[in-house]
């Protein structure tokens, strides 16, 4: 069996973003050399998530009002974590919901994706930089 691990880093200039990295991904299986496995992608900070849907701007505004809806942002005195000092309580909740990570299937040297499917990396506390980790196995 063989691995291949990787980091993408980012320093997303806004709080928030969804940043579609299917493109990376499969560059990175591609330096993997592995014809038949899987890779695991996750966000390594506990404010951003890995995320697979559509890459549809309506959508991703959708998510947006949807974990504001749910976790506001303002007041941040709302939150026992931002007691802390921070302001991040709520990318810590919207992290939660959209998930740590993801796992795709590489068939014949490709991402082995239902029709729709992209990989995102979903921002929730940026304006610094952060990585994600690509772990691919197989053979
Ligand atoms: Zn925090």
């Amino acid at each position: 069996m063989k691995s291949y691990r990787k980091e993408l880093w980012f320093n997303v200039p806004t709080r928030r973003a969804f940043i579609n990295i299917t493109p990376q991904v499969e560059e990175a299986v591609r330096e993997s050399g592995i014809r038949e496995g899987l890779v695991l992608v996750n966000a390594m900070h506990i404010t951003a998530s890995v995320f697979i849907n559509d890459d549809e701007a309506g959508l991703h505004q959708d998510y947006e009002r949807w974990l504001e809806q749910l976790a506001p942002h303002e007041p941040t005195s709302q939150y026992l974590h931002n007691r802390t000092g921070e302001d991040n309580a709520d990318a810590h909740l919207k992290r939660q919901i959209m998930g740590r990570e993801v796992v795709v299937a590489i068939t014949n040297g490709r991402l082995d994706f239902g029709p729709w499917e992209q990989i995102f990396y979903g921002e929730f506390d940026g304006r610094r930089r952060k990585r994600v980790l690509i772990k691919i196995i197989g053979e």
